[in-house]
């Protein structure tokens, strides 16, 4: 390739413009009206960048995108890496641009975007002073809003030009912008080039806020700046320092203005800077008011969450040989989620997967059973985590995470009802553990027509309960009513009353292969009755529990849809508009949970 190509056709184009509407050079004039402050600072240009492709080489990847507006911001902020390369010489006079780039994240409607717009084309490329590029009708891509964003068109650019941009005052809003050549835009290092490292989008944007070529298109010319020393013409390739013409003491050959090798670039002048603001001060002033950068209005586009963990709840004492943990989760997102990745695991051990797949719409949320744990006795961490949402990246991980602290006895909830009759002080009654008759519980002294209640979390084993009457006439029927119940949670295993001197409950607790179901989820300080029941459930509080709010009930079916959820002010519950079946209740008093499992009939 020729050493003195034009790169950059923003000149040419200019001077078409200032030759076809004479009074725009004194329109120009006025972008120096007000003048930049050293108290105006930072900016940020929300860019919109529509690939115009008709390939898939032309068609370039979201990370060249990504890589260009890193560039941008690194030459405009003055931390690209190369800086040190600048000639002291020329260090009293280097800038920070304080101009900063965004891919934008609101577009015109106020709608979330990526700020990436994508239109194939059936045009195999563009010429300068060829318009069609900006227009959907002609095969480009219409602008966005140029006073608010900065619209930058990638193609296939016919000719050897690498860009060019729109000077101020010199063309329409819809024309407004820069193209860059599709090879030329981002860090291309597979393109083999002096120019693949994004600085034909740093020199176009510059003209684009009303720099000139450092030569100023001129033998030794003038590109209105103080500080940048007068040249005699682009310089190409990567010349060495001092390069000396029209009597200078160095060609500013490191200019991002200049011709130069993108390697060779890296700098913008104090004088640059002045009058790049100036530019944006009087003539792309809306730029100030764009809220193209703002992402504070809309939720992330992709983004689950865990809202609780219901089941086990924090400082929960639970009695079982495993675990059931039940989780709510959430979309943010405004898109459906469909699927979710759910892992969880107890004690930092291996983690469990779990998927989950469903159809919940922006803020809605479910409720997730997962699949047990076996349990392990005291202390417990339980941590679940979702991720890849719709089988994507979750772009807000920060609520990704939780976890759940309880305590647990691997055992079985055994409940003991004793009823007494008129003579109390003839009974005495125990329990005890077989393999070596240990007393778990016992009753010798008791009072008259009294129901005493226990609950028991009881390990692997066989157990008896025994009860004794003195008097020879047991507990029921002749002198009051008394009876004894025994129950695995809900599950009556074994009563009794009329005897004469003793009765007796066997009973075993088998190992961790035979507590499966659902009847063994915690089950705590409630009770349900009658179950199965057909019209109204009843609630039983136990002794031990305060209630100080209202108390919150959600009945969901063995596949996990919630059935009922609704406030409650008595302990009785309607249920006679749901199908025959087993149904799950949590019923939530204060912050705590219980779960029961019942029959409808
Ligand atoms: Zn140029």
């Amino acid at each position: 390739m020729s050493q003195n190509f034009e790169k950059c056709g923003s000149m040419l184009l200019l001077q078409k413009a200032i030759k076809e509407n004479k009074l725009l050079e004194s329109k120009r004039n006025l972008i120096n009206q007000k003048v930049y402050t050293e108290s105006m600072n930072n900016v940020t240009i929300p860019v919109v960048v529509h690939v115009v492709y008709s390939n898939a080489q032309n068609n370039i990847s979201d990370s060249r995108i990504f890589s260009q507006i890193q560039v941008l911001n690194e030459d405009f902020r003055r931390t690209n890496s190369d800086a040190i390369n600048t000639p002291s010489q020329f260090q009293s006079v280097v800038a920070d641009m304080s101009i900063n780039f965004c891919l934008a994240s609101k577009d015109p409607d106020g709608n979330p975007t990526n700020g990436i717009i994508r239109k194939l084309t059936n045009k195999s490329g563009f010429s300068l002073y060829d318009t069609t590029i900006h227009y959907n009708v002609t095969g480009g891509s219409d602008a966005w809003d140029s006073d608010k964003y900065l619209n930058i068109w990638v193609c296939n650019i016919y000719g050897g030009i690498l860009g060019w941009a729109q000077f101020p005052y010199a063309g329409t809003k819809e024309t407004d912008g820069v193209v860059i050549n599709h090879d030329n835009f981002g860090v291309n290092l597979n393109y083999s080039s002096a120019y693949n490292l994004g600085r034909t989008t740093t020199h176009e944007v510059g003209h684009w806020l009303n720099l000139f070529h450092v030569w100023g298109d001129n033998t030794c010319g003038d590109d209105f700046v103080f500080d940048t020393p007068t040249q005699e013409q682009a310089n190409y390739g990567c010349k060495a320092h001092p390069f000396i013409s029209c009597q200078n003491s160095g060609d500013m050959f490191m200019n991002f203005m200049d011709y130069s090798d993108d390697d060779c670039m890296n700098l913008f002048t104090n004088g640059q800077k002045s009058r790049a603001w100036n530019c944006l001060i009087n003539y792309r002033d809306k730029i100030f008011i764009s809220d193209g950068c703002d992402t504070s209005n809309f939720s992330m586009s992709c983004d689950a969450s865990i809202e609780s963990i219901i089941h086990p709840s924090n400082n929960d004492s639970i009695c079982d040989q495993k675990i059931y943990p039940a989780i709510v989760i959430k979309n943010n997102s405004s898109d459906p989620m469909y699927t979710l990745d759910i892992n969880y695991r107890l004690n930092g051990q291996q983690y469990t997967y779990q998927s989950w797949s469903g159809n919940l719409s922006q803020n809605m949320s479910d409720t997730v059973y997962l699949a047990s744990l076996k349990n392990v006795q005291n202390n417990n961490i339980l941590e679940i985590e979702v991720s890849l949402p719709n089988n994507k990246i979750d772009l807000d991980f920060s609520n990704n995470f939780s976890s759940t602290n309880y305590y647990s006895n691997i055992g079985r909830t055994v409940n003991i009802q004793i009823q007494t009759d008129n003579y109390a002080q003839e009974n005495q009654w125990y329990l005890y553990k077989e393999v070596n008759n240990s007393i778990i519980d016992s009753g010798v002294v008791l009072s008259n027509n009294t129901l005493y209640e226990r609950e028991y979390c009881l390990t692997q084993g066989c157990y008896h309960f025994v009860i004794f009457d003195s008097g020879n006439d047991g507990i029921c029927c002749n002198f009051g009513n008394g009876y004894f119940n025994a129950f695995f949670g809900d599950s009556l295993i074994g009563s009794g009353g009329s005897f004469a001197s003793i009765d007796s409950l066997s009973f075993c607790i088998s190992n961790e292969n035979q507590s499966t179901n659902l009847n063994n989820l915690h089950d705590s300080v409630i009770e349900i009755y009658p179950n199965p029941a057909s019209d109204n459930l009843f609630f039983k509080f136990k002794s031990q529990i305060t209630i100080n709010n209202p108390i919150f009930v959600e009945i969901y079916d063995v596949a996990g849809k919630k059935i009922i959820s609704k406030k409650i002010t008595s302990n009785i519950l309607n249920i006679s508009s749901i199908e025959n079946g087993v149904y799950v209740l949590f019923m939530s008093i204060d912050s705590t949970k219980y779960t029961k499992k019942f029959v409808k009939q």
